[in-house]
This record gives structure tokens, C-alpha cells and sequence, in this order.
């Protein structure tokens, strides 16, 4: 009853405010009020595409529904309102602040149609071909409508194109759609050329611009496979079948993300489902999992969608959640465990120890600011958050509670507190409580790990994080699960182990006093299978080694040397993959010249003998790349030139045109006394006009030419020049790269000033990743003044982009203030 009243209260309020308070954007307060106000909505959309980029694009749009009356406000920040009518008849509007508002309709069926001139923002147009993307909420800038998640419509859509030209949209030929949310509305048009296929008696087809047939030809199968697979998997999982009928994708040239999931039309990357010859099973498994991630958002996402987009992370831990099931039977040489910790816990922690990093779950007052809500926490942790419920409720309970929400909210919309009261039915446990703690606070916990008399403790400070994992030692050997219930935990544990680490099923910062992680570095290399270690919790341990480097009480050095050890023997491709990585890092970011000079012939000299040892393709590829990324002797640039130029073979490699062009660039970037020769002749010899373009864009950023560079750098300034965004951050990254540091310092300042605008034009992962390329490669104090000093004079910054600068400038923070605190501050306890 109380519940009622407010909320009539509310309602009655917020509608006498709607039109004297019009505002850009879709407020909260605004979606409230008109997803109570219309009913049974649909589209009919009629777009005529010139094909000509510069000239307009023009169309009509019939808005239906039923209105519970008052004014009718709709979403439009496109070009112009050329005319609106009612039922055949001009009508009285208004165009205010990205709206059109109609006032004053009576309760019943409303029939509006609008002619308009749609902006080209959300519609990515290039000569030969375009493609429409909303997410979050740039729908309206394309057509007028009701732009927010919870007015599902169902639409229709006709394209005029220029002759030659194929569309593709959600829906088929003259149909209609089942209801779906703006932000899932999606069409595409341009010279596409089509594959076809039947799988388990359904139809499934792609449109891809690829010229080289070869490549085409041998990944058809393997795409179409896998989709099949995830639809199997997921339609015996939901006990739901698939929702959407036909289903079509699109492999879109230099697409934003890696794959955007619009029912019966997904679009994805083409580069990301497109393979080169030399793909390791690490890029074969993540396509693997992007297709089984979009696949599954046909299910959590688009069935059952987010009532606002505060909840947008539910959508995506579902996917990914669920993509790591969906895979695994495709991939049974590849330790699942070890590979869910390794996608999931570096990169959530990455931002968990930043000061930049929020909560799962985030209050979003207006959709214009939706498109700040992603990133890795959503991505990342959430799905290790989504792992402890599955332990907390057991598999079977957790997918019949999923069967559940689905039915009940099938076509419709849920709030992330609607599904865990669905789930808190089925257990003992305060799942509310839990879901207060891990979805609705920041950061990780922190846990002190010491020896005390008769075993370990486990101390943390502030918020108690409710969570079970097993702890860990070598020797003696031990395996103890662990509950948290309080700030302090007994573990009754032999207290003569020089260590004790959490196993890769723990979530947070498992902090040793130096002496132990110093032991913890010694020991884990012997924690193999013959003594019981599972890879993922030897993955555990490397993480938690990389932990104390981050955290200062290891260093730099002593986490390579350990890693040049381990290497030595490493045959896990995963395992060896990260290590490699971690190892970069260290490598690039916080030795001197000197030492990384010094380091530089040692590591060369390993990668490449356990390149030519190799078993398999895929070991021997990351290798190579292992190489590629740290060579720096003139013996090693020699080399990588000799197998540039075909001079030198590399047995059981197949090199693709990436992989040259790749090659073309880290040459010019460590300097290649002629590289310029190296670039003109790689450009000529790139056949495929999407890489040749992608090759002539980025080849500026590694010239040995400053001007060159500066050249590059300028022409971002045009955001035209910005619209195929992972062009943009490969050249920003090369011209950032600590190797050219202090001479790319120049470029931070600017490249900062940009960042606001960056998030008005560009995708919803554009503003991070236009930092991190910015800022990754730096680890100066003059350096990380530049951003201190871009943050104090921007206080005005919106907070959950000033998150993001701090996110992604904690690699710079730590290296600048462990470095004045030298080795020998590091912290003893
Ligand atoms: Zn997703």
C-alpha cells in the first residue's frame, strides 16, 4: 500500500513537471513517466541512404502506440523536423533540447508521423558502405523515438539505397519485429558480399567486405559452427527457444567493439571472426567466446532486458558468464578454470586498485552519461561476482532461477534486485546482503595474511567482503577452504609454510609480508601437477606475485627474474601468455634503459629458443609475439627484418598480412636505420584496401620523423579522422610507447584536453581506450604531472569520466611513487 502511494505521488508530480522541465537527454525522471504513459509501440521507419557520404540522410517515421494521455515527448537530436502529423492531419510541436514534444493527446491510439534529417553521429557513414550503432542511447539522433531501454517497440524498416548496395537489419523483408529495445535496433547497408549456411535446420548468414577469398573460405565454417554451438547450448540451457527468428550478422570493417548484439543482425569486428593463418588457440578461443557472448545476449539482454541502464552490467556478466560455459566443449584441450581466472581477475583488479575504480552496480541519473558506465569491472569482475553466487547457489539452482526470470520477464524489462529476489527464494543464504556488498561497493578487499600461534590469520580493514576460497601452501602441502564472515578469519593451518595464498576461487589483494612473497617467488615455479597444483591456481600465484610488484612490496626486477626462470619451462600457452605480458610491463615500464638493454639479449635469447622448441603452432606464435614485443638488440632487429623481407623462414609460422604489417611497424619503432624504406614498401605491398588504409593511417605514428609523428597526432584532431577508433588507438599506442616516451610527452597534454570530446563523438569504449593508449606507455614524473595538473584544472570533469583518467594513469602513479620510494622503502610487513 505505502509502496503505492508514493509511487502515484511520484507519477502525479513528475508528469505536471515533464514539459516545463525538458532537458537534453533521457532523464530518469522523464523514462519513468512515459514508460507508465505508452503502451504497444511501434515503429515504421522508411530511410532514404544517399550514397553520396556528405549529402544527408533523409526519412519518415510512423510513431504508434497507446497513449495514457498528456504531452508526448520524444526523443530527437538528429538534423531537422522537417513536418509531424497525426492521423493524416499537420499537428501542433515543438522542438526543444533534443526533444519534439506534442502536447497536450488525449488518452487512446496516437498514429504520429514525422518527416526528419536524421544526424550522421550513430551512422559510422563511409563511401561504400554504412552501419548504424545506438547503443546506449543514440538512437534518437538517428530517428525520432523513445529512447530508453524499458519502451520496447516493435519495428519496421525500409531502406532506399544507392544501386549495388545490400541491407541488413534486424527484421526481414516487409516484417515486423518482436518487441526490442532502441538501443538493439539496428540496420546496415553497402557492397557486402554474403556467406549462407543451414545448422541445425536453421538459416544463418553473413555479410563481410574481406576481398582475400581465401581467408573467407577458411573461417566460414568454423563461424558458422560456433554460432550454431551457442544457440544449441543456450536454447538447452533457457529452455527457451531462440527468441528472434531469422539470424543474420554482419562483419563490419574496423568496427568499434568486438561485436555489438542486435537480434537477427549482430555485428562484430570483422578482423575478430576473420582470422589470420597464424591465430593461436588464445584468438581462436576469444572468438570463440565473442560469439558465444553475443549469442547469449539474444537471451540476457534483448529477451530480458535492463530496465535502465544502470543495470547494463547485467546484460554483460550474463554473456560472458555464460560464453565461458558455452565453450568449453569446444576447446577440451584448454584448462577452463585456469582460462575464466585469466580473462577475468588481472583486468578486474587492474581497476579494483586504481583509485578510479566504482562499483558494479552505478546510479545513472540521465542516459546521456549511460555510455560511461562501461568497462572492465562490468566485464570483468562482475562475471568472478556472477562465479560466487553459482557457488553460493549451486548450478542447478542458479539456472532453474534464470529459467524463471527469463519466462517472467520474456519481451520485457528487470532490474537487477528483481532477479536476485527470484534467486533468494532458492537459497538459506541473505542473498541481498551479499549482493549490498560485492554489486553496490567499490573496490577489493584486502587481506592481511600473517602466522600466528596454531595457524594463519586473515585480517581486513573497513567492510567485511563475505566470500569462501581455499588456501594454499606448498610446504608443507596444504588445501584449507576458507569462509569470510568478519574483519579477522582463523585458518588452522601448518604455520612453518613460508607462505600461504589464496587459490584462484578468492577475490582480493592477499597480501604477504615481504619475506613471504619473496618465498612465494622462490616457490612458484615447483607448484606443478605432480605435486596437486591446479594451472589455475599456479595462475593464482603469478597474480598474486604481480599484486605485490603493483603494491610495492616486491620488485620490478625481482618479478622478471623470477618470470625469465619460469619461462625457461612454462608450456601452458595461457599461462605463458599473461607471464609474457606481466613481464612486458615490468620490462617496458619500470627498468631504466640501461637494465632493459642489459635485460634485452637474455630475454630475446629465451623466447626465441622456446619459439623454435615449440610443439605446437599456437605456442610457437605467442612466443614469437613475446619476441616481437621486447626485441631491442641490433642482432634481434635484424633478424625480424630478414623475416619481413622473406629473407628468413620461421618453420611452422604462417605469417599473414597483420602479422607484416605488424612486423613493418615495431621495425620503424625501434628504430630501423631504414625504416622508411621498411613502411613504403610494406604499404605497397598490402593488397586488402581496408588493411592498406588501416596501414596508411597509423604508419605516421612510428616514423622516425618527428614532424611525421606530430602530423599524426594533429590530424586526430578531426573527428573524422577519429571514426575508425581502433585504428586510432593502434597509432596512438605506437606513438606513446615507452621507447618514444619522451618524446610522445608532448602529445599527453593535448591528448588529455581532447578526452571530452572524445566521449561527445566517439563509441562507448572509446574515452578508456584513448586513455590507456595515451597514457600507458608513460612512467615519468613530468609525466604523471601532466595528468595531475589536466585533473586539478578540470574539476568540473564528469566524475565517472575523471574515473576513468585515474584508471587508467595508475600504471603511471605507481611507477612515479614506488620509484621515489626506491627499493629500499619497500615495505617489510
Ligand atoms: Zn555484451
Amino acid at each position: 500500500m505505502r509502496a503505492l502511494a508514493i509511487l502515484l505521488c511520484l507519477y502525479g508530480m513528475a508528469e505536471e513537471a515533464l514539459a516545463a522541465r525538458i532537458q537534453p537527454g533521457v532523464s530518469q525522471e522523464l523514462a519513468r513517466v512515459r514508460a507508465r504513459q505508452i503502451q504497444d509501440l511501434r515503429y515504421d521507419l522508411r530511410l532514404e541512404v544517399p550514397g553520396e557520404v556528405s549529402a544527408p540522410l533523409r526519412g519518415e517515421v510512423d510513431v504508434d502506440f497507446v497513449s495514457a494521455g498528456g504531452d508526448v515527448v520524444l526523443d530527437f537530436a538528429g538534423r531537422a523536423v522537417d513536418a509531424v502529423s497525426r492521423d493524416g492531419m499537420a499537428v501542433e510541436y515543438r522542438v526543444e533540447s533534443e526533444h519534439i514534444v506534442v502536447p497536450g493527446v488525449a488518452a487512446g491510439p496516437v498514429s504520429l508521423r514525422i518527416r526528419f534529417v536524421a544526424s550522421d553521429l550513430a551512422l559510422n557513414r563511409q563511401p561504400e558502405f554504412f552501419y548504424s550503432l545506438f547503443v546506449p542511447n543514440r538512437a534518437a539522433t538517428a530517428f525520432p523515438c523513445f529512447d530508453q531501454p524499458d519502451l520496447k517497440a516493435r519495428f519496421r524498416l525500409k531502406m532506399a539505397l544507392p544501386p549495388g548496395w545490400t541491407g541488413v537489419w534486424n527484421g526481414e523483408g516487409d516484417g515486423e519485429t518482436k518487441p526490442i529495445s532502441t538501443y538493439l535496433f539496428a540496420f546496415a547497408a553497402g557492397k557486402f558480399q554474403a556467406e549462407e549456411a543451414e545448422r541445425g535446420g536453421r538459416r544463418l548468414r553473413f555479410f563481410h567486405r574481406e576481398t582475400d577469398a581465401k581467408k573467407v573460405a577458411a573461417n566460414r565454417d568454423a563461424i558458422f559452427d560456433l554460432h550454431a554451438q551457442a544457440l544449441a547450448w543456450l536454447e538447452d540451457y533457457t529452455q527457451q527457444p531462440y527468441p528472434f527468428g531469422k539470424f543474420d550478422f554482419v562483419l563490419v570493417p574496423s568496427f568499434q567493439f568486438g561485436g555489438m548484439e542486435h537480434p537477427g543482425s549482430i555485428f562484430y569486428r570483422a578482423s575478430s571472426l576473420l582470422l589470420e593463418p597464424s591465430a593461436t588457440d588464445a584468438q581462436k578461443l576469444a572468438r570463440a567466446s565473442l560469439i558465444a557472448h553475443e549469442t547469449a545476449h539474444m537471451w540476457f539482454g534483448d529477451l530480458v532486458t535492463m530496465r535502465w541502464f544502470d543495470d547494463v552490467w547485467t546484460k554483460e556478466v550474463f554473456a560472458n558468464f555464460m560464453a565461458a560455459k558455452i565453450v568449453e566443449p569446444s576447446f577440451p584441450a584448454i584448462d577452463h578454470s585456469l582460462r575464466f581466472f585469466l580473462a577475468h581477475n588481472p583486468a578486474a583488479y587492474e581497476i579494483d586498485r586504481s583509485l578510479g575504480t566504482h562499483p558494479i552496480r552505478q546510479p545513472l541519473e540521465n542516459l546521456n552519461d549511460a555510455a560511461s558506465l562501461y568497462g572492465p569491472i562490468i566485464y570483468q569482475k562482475a562475471p568472478l561476482v556472477m562465479d560466487q553466487l553459482e557457488r553460493i547457489l549451486g548450478k542447478e539452482r542458479l539456472r532453474d532461477g534464470l529459467r524463471e526470470y527469463l519466462k517472467t520477464f520474456a519481451f520485457a524489462n528487470a532490474t537487477w534486485p528483481e532477479l536476485i529476489a527470484i534467486l533468494d527464494r532458492r537459497t538459506e543464504r541473505d542473498l541481498a546482503a551479499w549482493s549490498r556488498v560485492w554489486v553496490d561497493e567499490a573496490e577489493r578487499p584486502t587481506l592481511r595474511l600473517r602466522q600466528v600461534a596454531g595457524g594463519w590469520s586473515l585480517e581486513s580493514r573497513g567492510k567485511v567482503w563475505p566470500q569462501r576460497f581455499t588456501l594454499r601452501s606448498l610446504e608443507p602441502a596444504s588445501a584449507l577452504k576458507v569462509e569470510i564472515a568478519s574483519g579477522a578469519t582463523f585458518a588452522r593451518m601448518d604455520r612453518s609454510a613460508s607462505w600461504a595464498i589464496a587459490a584462484g576461487d578468492g577475490y582480493g589483494y592477499f597480501a604477504l609480508p615481504r619475506a613471504g612473497a619473496l618465498a612465494l617467488l622462490r616457490d612458484v615455479s615447483k607448484m606443478t601437477p605432480e605435486r596437486d597444483w591446479a594451472e589455475r591456481d599456479r595462475a593464482a600465484a603469478w597474480m598474486s606475485l604481480w599484486d605485490h610488484v603493483e603494491e610495492g612490496v616486491l620488485r620490478a626486477e625481482e618479478f622478471l627474474e623470477a618470470g625469465v626462470a619460469a619461462m625457461a619451462e612454462e608450456s601452458n600457452e595461457l599461462l605463458a601468455g599473461r607471464l609474457a605480458a606481466w613481464m612486458s610491463r615490468a620490462y617496458w615500464r619500470s627498468l631504466r634503459p640501461e637494465s632493459r638493454m642489459a635485460m634485452a639479449p637474455r630475454l630475446e635469447a629465451l623466447y626465441w629458443s622456446r619459439m623454435e622448441g615449440a610443439g605446437t603452432t599456437s605456442l610457437r606464435v605467442t612466443f614469437f609475439r613475446a619476441y616481437l614485443d621486447i626485441a631491442l638488440t641490433p642482432g634481434a632487429l635484424e633478424r625480424i627484418e630478414g623475416i619481413w623481407g622473406r629473407k628468413i623462414e620461421v618453420a611452422g609460422i604462417p605469417f599473414g598480412e597483420q602479422d607484416y604489417m605488424a612486423m613493418a611497424w615495431e621495425l620503424a619503432l625501434r628504430g630501423a636505420s631504414n625504416a622508411t624504406a621498411i613502411l613504403d614498401r610494406q604499404e605497397a605491398a598490402t593488397k586488402d584496401p581496408e588493411r592498406k588504409a588501416r596501414f596508411q593511417f597509423v604508419r605516421d605514428a612510428v616514423a622516425p620523423d618527428r614532424e611525421r609523428r606530430r602530423a599524426f597526432f594533429a590530424k586526430l584532431r578531426d573527428p573524422a579522422n577519429r571514426s575508425r577508433e581502433p585504428w586510432v588507438t593502434e597509432g596512438l599506442g605506437y606513438l606513446h610507447h615507452p621507447s618514444r616516451a619522451a618524446e610522445a610527452e608532448e602529445f599527453l597534454a593535448p591528448g588529455l584536453e581532447m578526452l571530452e570530446e572524445i566521449r561527445r563523438t566517439g563509441g562507448i569504449f572509446f574515452p578508456k581506450a584513448w586513455l590507456d593508449a595515451t597514457l600507458g606507455g608513460h612512467s615519468t614524473p613530468s609525466a604523471y604531472r601532466t595528468v595531475r595538473e589536466y585533473l586539478r584544472r578540470h574539476p568540473d570533469l564528469p566524475p565517472r569520466l575523471r574515473q576513468k583518467v585515474l584508471q587508467a594513469s595508475d600504471g603511471l602513479r605507481r611507477s612515479v611513487t614506488l620509484r621515489r620510494a626506491g627499493p629500499s622503502n619497500l615495505r617489510e610487513k
